[in-house]
Order: C-alpha cells, then structure tokens, then sequence
C-alpha cells in the first residue's frame, strides 16, 4: 500500500504528502473542470474565486497517497449506503486535455469522487439534493447539473454511462420529493445550507489558501470558500465519530482520524478554542447513542450491569471502568464524583472519545469485578431486582469501603505502592494499575523522573494511551476506606439540571462581607454573563470568548433577590458561594432580574426541592439545619425566604409546612452566631451558620421577616390565634397587674414612656417582657390605644367602619347585633381575633368596675374613637364599644364552658389581688389549675403553687381540699399529663411543682391520682441487685418536629440502662449472646444522658404501638434541642421495670418516702428569697408559657430549685 514513491522527485516536504489527497491541485482543478463543456459558464462571471495554480506545479501520481495511512477501506462506517460506485473519466481541469480517473461514489445524499476507491476523503462532494438534472452529452460522457454548477463525467461504455444516468436521475427525484432534512447538509430552497454549529476560513496544512470550514452535527465540511459553502459544493466531510481533537499550539489545533492528519490553524487563540470546542461536540454527537454502547458491549461482559448483572447497562462509571444498570447508576451517583464518576453510554457524548471505548472494551465489568468484587458473600451480593437500600448499602461496601476487593500484596506499603504504579503505567497492564490505584497507589506520586513527573506523563512516553486515559479518569478519584460511622449518613449528591441563559448584566468586583452600603451605578461593569454548562461565566463583552471570571453553580449556596433600588441601578440580585463569595449583579428591569433569578436558581437547586423554584422569592439557598430527632445529625435543606414564610424543603425532598416567621414564638441566636434557633408551635428549627457570609444574610432576613412590616394589623408579629403580639402582650399584662387600677385606659400615662414602649413593641414585641414595677399600667394601657389610634387602616377597617357606625341607629336590638355579627365576619381574620380577643379584654375590666371605675360606658368612651379613629364627638363609635362589650357573647359566639373559664379566672385574679393588698399573698405565687382523678370541671381546683411546694405537697393539698384522706399503700401522686400525647408522668414526690407548670404545653394538665404500679414497681426495685437493667424494647423514633426523618414504624432494639445513660444497640444477635452484654465491646448506635430523659408512660395510638405498654420519652439537652421517641415493652411487668428503674436512676434512690406523714405537712415557711416576681398567665397559650419560662431561666429564683 505504501506509496513512498510517489514523493520522489516532487521536491515537495513531507508533511504535505499527506494533504495531496484535496490538496491544491484538486481544487485548481475545479474552475476549469466545472466549466461546462460547451463553454457557456454560468458560474464563472460570479465566483472568480483565487487564481488556481497551473496544474503542472503538481505531478500527476501524487492523487491516492494517503493509502498508506489507512487502515482498510472499509473502516468507516458510512452513514448511508453507497448507491453505485466505479472508476470514471473526469473531464480535464482547463488547460488539460488528459482525463482523470476517479473513483465516483454514490449515496443517498451525496455524489463524491475520490482519487482511489480505497480513499475515506473525497476531491469534490456534490450535494444529490442540489442536483437539478443529469443528461447524456455524448461519446458515454454525462453531465450532472446542479443550481450552479455542472459536472462532465465519461464512462466505459454507454451502457455503463446509462446506468450513471438513471440512478442519478432515480435519487435525485427521490430527494426531491423527500424532506430536505434528511441530510445536515441538506439544501434549503434558495441553496443555502442549513445552519452549521460553526463556520469559518481556517488554514489546513498543505493548503495555500485558507479553506471554509464548517462543524455541522457529526460531521466536518471543507469548501474552498464561503461562496462553495453557499453554493453546497464541498471538497469533502470527515465523519466525527472517529475523530480526535487536540490543541497543538497557540492557533494550531489537529483533528486526527485513522485515516488522515488534518492540521488547522486559526486567527487567533481565542478563535481556536472556539473550533477545538465545535469539533469536540461534533465527535461527541457522532459518538452518541447507541454506537457507544453497542461497541462497549460488543465485550460480553459489558453485556450485564458490573454491579447487579441487569442485561443491557446503559450506564457506566467512567473512573471505575465498569458499566452499569440505570438504578445501580442512580446509586452510584449517590456515592459522589470522587467515588465514581456516572455517565451515560447514549446520551453524554462529550465524554465517549475513541480511548475511552476501547479502555472500556480492555478493561470492562469482567477486570473491574475482578478487583472489586473479589469477595462478595453470596448474601451480600445485589440482583437486578435489589431495592434501592440493598443496592446503596452494596454499592457503598464495594466501592466506598473497598470491602470487597482483592487487595495489592503491596497494600499498606505506600512507597511501594507507588514504585509499583510508576512501573505498571508503562506497561499494558491495566489490571496491576487499577489495583495499585484503588489499593493506594498515589495518582500523583513523584516518578523520581524529572522528564516525566507523574505516572501520567510516564504513561505518555511510553505510548500507553489506556493507561492514560485511566490515570485521567481517576486523578481525583478518592481512596476507599471502611468507615466506622454509618456511611450512609454521607451526603448524597444528585446531578442538577442543566439550564442555559445569557445576557448583558451589571456586576461589581466579587466581595468577601455582606453589602453593607448602597453601591453607586458607577461600581457596576457591564459584562456579558452566560449560564451554560452548570458554570455562570461573565465576559468582558459578548464577543469575548475567554470569561473574566466564572462561578460554578454547585458552588452556589444562596441567591438574593435584593427590593428594587437597593443599589443605583434597578433591580440588583447576589450570589453566594461556598467559598464565601458574594457576587452583586444588577440589571435596568425587574423583569430580567427575575428570569435570571429563575435561571440560575433552576440550575443549583437541587431537583428534590423544585418547588422552591415556584415561589417569589427573595431568598434562596442551601442550609445546614437540624430539627426533631435528627439533632444528632445535621442535615442540609432547601430553604426560600418569601415574604414572611420560610419554606424548607429537607435533603430527602419532604417538602416541610411553611414556617410563618411572624408567628414564631421564639428566634433567636445561640452560640456565637452558629445557631439560629427558630421556634414555632410544635416544632424547633436550627439553623447552622456553617458559612459566615450566607448565613449572616439569611439571619438578617429571617429577623426582618419575622418583625413587623408596617402599620396594619396583618403585618404585625402575631400569636397563633392571629391576634398581634404587640396586642396580647399588652392585654395581658393589664390583666395580670391593672385589672383593679383605677382609672384604667382612661389616665393617659407618660407620653414619652408610652412612645417608647410602643416603639419597641412594634420593633419586636416577640422579645419584650412586660414586668410589673419595670413599667406602669397606665403606660401600657396607653401603650395598647396608641397603637389602635395609629393603626393603618384601623381596627375596623376603612372599608366597614361606616357600617359599623351605621348600625347603632338600629332600634331593634336582635337585628343590631344580627348585623354586628355579620359585619364581623366580613372583617379579615387578623381584624376579627383582635377585636374578639380586645372586647374580651374590656369585657373583664368591666367586671371590675367596682374598683377601677371602668364601666362599660367609660370603657366605649375612650375605646370608641380610639378604634374608630374618630375626634370622639360623636357618641356613634362608643356605642359600637358599648354595644359590643353588652353582647360580647352572643357577637362572639362565646359558650358556656369559655365563659366559665373566664370567671374563674377572674374570680381567682380578684382572690389574688385581694390577697396580695392584704399583705398575706406572698409575691411571686402562682396559680394553677390542678384536677382530682380526672380532668372535669367539676375536679378542678385552683391553688397557689408557691416556688418550693414538691409534687407530695401540692397531692396533700389537693387531697386536703377534698377531704381525702390517704391510706396506706394508696400512693397518691401528682401526675402530669400530655393530652395530645395521650401520655402521663408520674412527679416524683420531691419534685418541685413550679417549674414543671411552667413548662406545661396547653396540652398538659396536672392531675392527682393514685399511682397503681407503685406497689409492684418498689417490689421490684427492693429485689435486685444494682441499678443497672437492659433488655429488648421496641423502639420508634418520632417523625420529627419538622415532620421529617424516616422512620416509621417501631423495630427491636436492645437498650441498656445504667446510672448514667441510656443506650440503643441496633446489633442484636450478638449482644444477646452475651449475657449481661459487654458493653465496652459494643458501641451503642444511641446514647443520652438519663438526667436530660423525661419518661412518660403511654403512646399514642396514632402511632399503633405493637403493645399496650409503652413509654413516650423526651430528650432535652443543655441546648434546648429536643428528641421525642417511643419505645413499647411485651409485658406490663417489663413495662413496670423499665420504669421503676427509670424513676430510680433518675431521682437517685427511692420513688416513695419511707415515712409519709398522714396528713398534710405544714406549708413551709416562705422563702424571703422570692421576692417579687411578675405574674404569670393562669391559662396563656404555648408562647406566653415559653416566654414565662425563659423570664423565669433568668430569674434569681433559679436558685431556689435545689431548695
Ligand atoms: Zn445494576
């Protein structure tokens, strides 16, 4: 085949044998032989093109010479099949009466003819497409004519030359009546091509003149000019599939195929990478679909997926070398890119280039296995129908930890390791390097060699293509290891979608500090931005190819949507990145902002929490979070910051309920600025500032969403019944200290106290605490008008207001408070809790006229045009007061049992005030509601529960009150029960009561009762040995607070109580073996202090406990963070043991007193240490309570706990 003589002689370098196949002497050929015979040119007054060389500066015998470089004609795979092919004459370039032979092709789509049949390249390709007609013109030559240019060709023979004819007619009426899609070159009806991804002049070795060169889909074209290109008659088309790119140089790039060397050159660097880039895709789109995986499968076991044996992998890890079933490729992402780098064998076709696929080929499932899979156990293996746990867990083992692989003898050695890799990278053994690799062997390690550093560039120069190309795959790659901790507990990452936007955007110098002044339009540079690729890249202009900068979209870990004129320029938004980077991008229109937002938030947001993407808002970005029962473990979530809700979306993809920041109970920061803890009813979130800069950002908002937002009620912090905080904190600190004030709401207080009040109030009532002493009532009382007199809109709204009024002219009372009920439910939700939770308010001062002189009458005459916003001289707003106040229960729909409960309270407030103004009350007392047995109106009492009474005196009390007196063996005892928990806890009977009520939940109450189990439970106690007991619960862990985690469901597990802890043990089987279990041999999988436990005794059959005998148990560490699980034993004795031993551990010794006087011990004396404290709510709701009980965390009576 080697045609090294056709060099001799011709003087020419060697380099350009290689280009002779369509070098210029070809192309020189053209003008004349596109010259129709006759003479008459159509085509030559239009395209003079350059002066061709004469045909003689080129000896005739060069055409074929690339045959040497070939390997096998067949070797392209053509995409469609040759029609007709043979040798024909071709008439002679001008100036030349010798007719050349040439190989003529025929296909579907093009008629090409090359210099030999064994030639991949062609001289000339005439698209069948522009093709216009084909006639005999005598002596067997036939014309083919397209829109523009004509084409002589002679046959044999006539019979021959016929045959020419009418294929070529036969294809051309085909095309014709086909769509003209069918091929990428296709023409469209004024002759133009199709669009191609790239087009332009570059310089191709050998070639005097630059050539139009144009990447379009899987192919390359070369035309003499951009007019041929227009024109559709190229030189010829290099199918990508086998091509191979590479930058050479500075302009210099090669596109290399087995069959030639093409050598370009470019304007301008920038230009170059432009077209290496093109080629690139080019290739990747020839290689993609099925063709890879069918080469890669052509290996049989690539066949079946390396990890479960799935037919038909159609995935592969491109580090590992294995190919993959689509759900074992789902898991494998899961491992993360160090561990295994996913791709598809159809669809990414950037990655497949011709090594790969033969490494693949090389190597595949069946060398991969053998390293990894060296010693599965038969019941750890995974199976094509394996769940998605058995395949994570599987998955993990064998490549994250490495368990199963078949380990180097130089395993641990890491010089050797190393010395070892060096060798192999040199030699075909692969199998030696992935075990090197993957049993330690540094990727990077020093060859020693200073020629060639790495084991890479050793691999390079001893021609080891695979080697390389496994090197360069893995070089991020990390090691495995066996991990003690649950690996599953790893992040686990899934790939974002990708998405593409571009546009001019106004950008400021990245910063490492959050934006603390406004930036001035003169900061801003234009830059053109483009998202592409999963990177947000900013150029100096569009026409720039090289970025200034990029930020990598999963770098982004938050974006902000700044409020319009923040800054001098519009609309601005920021970007956050891990790197704690912030990144200020502004734009002239809102509306662009917002596409760009949606952009780049489509393209970091992880997919499980799309939703977000629905929303507006102004925030958006990854956290680290805790909450409920994943305490131990902190998560990362989604969280979107609109409005005044805060929307998480937990890694898992479980969409949270939003939290409505307004009516947070309590936020605030713990540590120094790590946590931000935010508390809503039922539920704790803690937010971690894991990064400074993003965080700061979010706590900042957070705080601001949580305030107030401007003057109308709905805007206001709220309580959970909607009723604004600033509001209820006033009522109910006149309620507790100004019931009996005379005077009350109509002494105006201190102006300037009130102004002050009222400002912080409104700043965020959430963390003022109104004390008695620290602020006068008349100053709140004031407080609580000013704020109703200013109120935007007012309390009854602008809209109904007049109606109001309008209705006191109604004579007939039932239609009036008809229609008063009527427009109340008119007003919005917010309006209408205020009103009710105001009028019930002024309907209790009322009730204690007598004393502050504050009857209904006075009460409407100040409130009325306070409410209505009026000058007050009209009595029509008053009346409104005045009527509501008389038919505060029919208006408000009050029944019976509120109504009871609101006397009571009163009735217990007056006892109180009473009491204190007699000097006999002790300050700082409080008064509960305890019940006897059950919980009935009519068991209920109300006691004064004085800081040190223990749960044994606060059972004497009670029982005294109802004249019970307490047997032997009846073992009362104060009992704290959960109703929504549908669980109960026994006090200890040296337990102080106070602080347990403060911490009671709306849904607790106290009740006495006597403690059946007691008897058997000190039986028990008194007949064992140590404090130490362990065994078999079922255990459940809560969904937590959040509503997140995963359990569900109550599973076997073997806890061990000791004096100190509580510890859960996952692995039974070998624990029950030993008996009692070493618990120094086994680490729990859980463990809590016993001191930070709160047992309760039940579950609730929501949750359908296996057995009746349950426990509801809480946790609450030094930081508030709190645990709720369930566990459930088999027998009531079980039940009784655990408990008592619960009891015992946790109180230190006896449940019950040894000596128990029979009667009631006498009060003890009253600490003078109390002091004052304020009062608290006797029934608030869940906030006033925690807000109670921090005051009372504060509070020098902290002390006396210990008492
Ligand atoms: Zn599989």
């Amino acid at each position: 085949m080697a045609k090294e003589d056709a060099e001799p002689g011709t003087g020419r370098p060697r380099s350009l044998r290689f280009n002779s196949l369509f070098s210029d002497d070809e192309l020189g050929e053209e003008q004349p032989e596109v010259s129709p015979a006759d003479g008459s040119s159509s085509w030559s007054d239009r395209d003079p093109g350059p002066r061709p060389p004469a045909p003689d500066a080129f000896p005739g015998g060069s055409p074929g010479t690339l045959g040497d470089t070939m390997e096998g004609t067949g070797a392209t795979a053509p995409l469609s099949p040759t029609i007709r092919a043979g040798w024909l004459d071709k008439n002679p370039p001008q100036g030349s009466y010798i007719y050349q032979k040439r190989w003529v092709k025929l296909d579907a789509d093009y008629l090409r003819y090359f210099d030999s049949e064994k030639d991949a390249y062609s001289k000339r390709l005439i698209p069948v497409s522009s093709i216009s007609r084909v006639t005999s013109v005598g002596d067997q030559k036939f014309e083919v004519i397209t829109n523009n240019r004509n084409f002589v060709f002679r046959a044999e023979s006539d019979a021959e030359r016929n045959e020419w004819i009418q294929t070529l007619q036969q294809i051309a009426e085909e095309r014709k009546s086909k769509a003209p899609e069918r091929t990428l070159m296709s023409l469209a009806t004024d002759g133009a091509p199709e669009p191609a991804d790239k087009s332009g002049f570059l310089e191709l070795r050998g070639f005097k003149h630059k050539l139009f060169v144009v990447v379009a889909g899987d192919k390359v074209f070369l035309y003499k000019n951009a007019e041929d290109y227009r024109l559709g008659i190229g030189i010829t088309y290099i199918e990508m599939n086998v091509g191979n790119v590479k930058e050479v140089d500075r302009r210099g790039f090669d596109l290399t195929t087995p069959y030639r060397l093409f050598s370009f050159s470019a304007d301008s660097e920038q230009e170059k990478e432009e077209w290496v880039e093109a080629m690139q895709q080019s290739i990747a789109e020839a290689l993609s679909n099925s063709e890879v995986a069918e080469r890669i499968w052509a290996v049989e076991s690539n066949r079946c997926c390396a990890d479960c044996g799935s037919p038909k992998p159609e995935w592969a890890s491109i580090n590992l070398c294995v190919v993959i079933c689509k759900r074992c490729a789902g898991e494998h992402r899961g491992l993360g890119p160090g561990i295994t780098k996913v791709r598809s064998l159809k669809m990414d076709r950037k990655v497949w280039t011709e090594e790969l696929i033969k490494l693949f080929q090389q190597f595949g499932n069946a060398m991969a296995n053998e390293f990894w899979a060296a010693n599965v156990p038969p019941s750890e293996a995974i199976g094509p129908t394996s769940g998605s746990q058995e395949r994570r867990r599987f998955l993990i083992a064998k490549y994250r930890e490495g368990k199963y692989r078949h380990y180097h003898p130089l395993f641990g050695n890491q010089e050797e390791l190393d010395r070892a890799l060096c060798v192999a990278v040199t030699t075909s053994d692969l199998k030696e390097t992935q075990a090197l690799l993957f049993c330690g062997a540094s990727v990077t390690c020093d060859t020693g060699d200073s020629q060639c550093p790495t084991p890479l560039a050793l691999a390079e120069r001893s021609g080891q293509r695979l080697q390389m190309e496994f090197l360069l795959h893995n070089k991020t790659s990390e090691l495995p290891r066996l991990e003690m901790l649950g690996s599953e507990e790893k992040p686990y990452s899934v790939p974002l979608p990708s998405v593409t936007h571009s546009g001019f955007l106004y950008k400021t110098p990245s910063m490492a500090k959050p934006v603390s002044e406004r930036k001035g339009l003169e900061e801003f540079s234009r830059r053109w931005c483009t998202l592409q690729d999963g990177v947000l890249s900013y150029y100096e202009n569009d026409r720039n190819a090289v970025p200034n900068g990029e930020i990598r979209v999963e770098e982004i870990v938050c974006l902000v949507n700044n409020p319009p004129h923040t800054h001098g320029i519009e609309s601005t938004f920021e970007v956050y990145t891990e790197a704690e980077r912030l990144y200020l991008f502004g734009l002239e229109s809102s509306d662009s902002t917002r596409e760009w937002l949606k952009s780049i938030a489509k393209s970091f947001v992880h997919p499980c929490a799309e939703e977000l993407l629905a929303l507006d808002f102004e925030r958006l970005g990854r956290l680290h979070y805790k909450g409920g029962l994943t305490l131990e473990r902190t998560q990362e979530g989604w969280f979107a910051l609109a409005g005044s809700t805060l929307h998480v979306c937990s890694e898992d993809g479980q969409r949270q309920e939003p939290l409505q920041l307004r009516k947070l109970q309590e936020l605030s920061i713990q540590g120094e600025h790590e946590v931000l803890v935010l508390v809503e009813r039922r539920r704790t979130l803690y937010i971690q500032g894991e990064r400074k800069l993003d965080f700061l950002g979010w706590v900042h908002a957070i705080q601001k969403a949580a305030g107030s937002s401007g003057d109308t009620l709905s805007e206001q912090q709220l309580t959970e019944s909607d009723v604004p905080l600033l509001v209820d904190r006033c009522i109910d600190y006149i309620t507790q200290c100004g019931l009996t004030s005379e005077g009350i709401y109509r002494k105006s207080g201190q102006n300037s106290k009130t102004t002050s009040l009222l400002e912080v109030l409104q700043r965020d009532a959430r963390r003022v605490r109104l004390k008695e002493g620290e602020h006068h009532v008349d100053d709140v009382a004031n407080t609580l008008k000013r704020f109703f007199r200013d109120l935007g809109d007012g309390l009854f709204t602008r809209q109904w207001a007049p109606d109001w009024l309008w209705a006191t002219a109604l004579e007939d009372e039932e239609a009036k408070v008809s229609e008063y009920r009527q427009l109340l439910g008119a007003l919005p939700p917010v309006n209408r809790a205020t009103l009710k939770a105001l009028i019930n308010h002024l309907f209790r001062v009322q009730c204690f006229s007598g004393e502050n002189q504050m009857n209904t009458h006075n009460l409407a005459i100040v409130f009325g045009p306070t409410l209505f916003q009026t000058d007050g001289k009209d009595y029509k707003a008053g009346r409104v007061v005045e009527d509501l106040i008389n038919h505060y229960v029919k208006i408000f729909n009050v029944n019976d049992q509120e109504m009871k409960k609101q006397q009571d309270e009163i009735m217990a407030i007056m006892k109180m005030r009473e009491a204190s103004s007699s000097g006999m009350q002790q300050a700082g007392d409080f008064i509960c509601t305890v019940y006897l047995e059950e919980k009935k109106t009519e068991t209920e009492q109300h006691v004064k529960i004085p800081a040190t009474m223990t749960a044994e005196e606060l059972t004497f009390e009670i029982l005294d009150r109802r004249k019970i007196v307490m047997k032997e063996k009846d073992y009362w005892s104060c009992f704290e029960v959960n109703e929504r928990e549908e669980a109960e806890r026994p006090l200890h009977y040296s337990e102080k009561v106070l602080p347990i009520l403060h911490c009671l939940g709306t849904e607790s109450y106290l009740v006495v009762k006597k403690q059946m189990s007691m008897e058997n439970m000190l039986i028990y106690l008194a007949s064992r040995v140590g404090d130490c007991k362990h065994g078999m619960m079922k255990f459940r862990e809560e969904r937590n607070l959040l509503g997140l985690g995963l359990s569900t469901g109550f599973h076997d597990r073997y806890f061990i109580l000791n004096h100190s802890c509580l510890r859960l043990y996952k692995e039974v089987r070998s624990l029950r073996q030993r008996s009692p279990p070493l618990e120094s041999s086994h680490k729990p999988e859980k463990e809590w202090p016993v001191r930070n436990l709160k047992v309760y005794l039940g579950v609730k059959k929501k949750l359908r406990p296996p057995t009746c005998w349950g426990f509801t148990v809480f946790y609450e560490n030094e930081k508030h963070e709190k645990q709720q699980w369930y566990l459930c034993c088999d027998t009531q004795a079980d039940l009784r043991e655990w408990f008592a031993t619960f009891l015992q551990v946790q109180n230190g010794g006896a449940l019950w007193p040894s000596e128990r006087p029979r009667t009631r011990a006498a009060r003890p004396q009253q600490d003078a240490r109390l002091g004052n404290i304020s009062l608290i709510p006797l029934r608030g709701n869940e906030s006033e309570m925690r807000n109670s009980v921090a005051a009372f965390a504060t509070d020098p009576l902290t002390l006396l706990r210990n008492v």
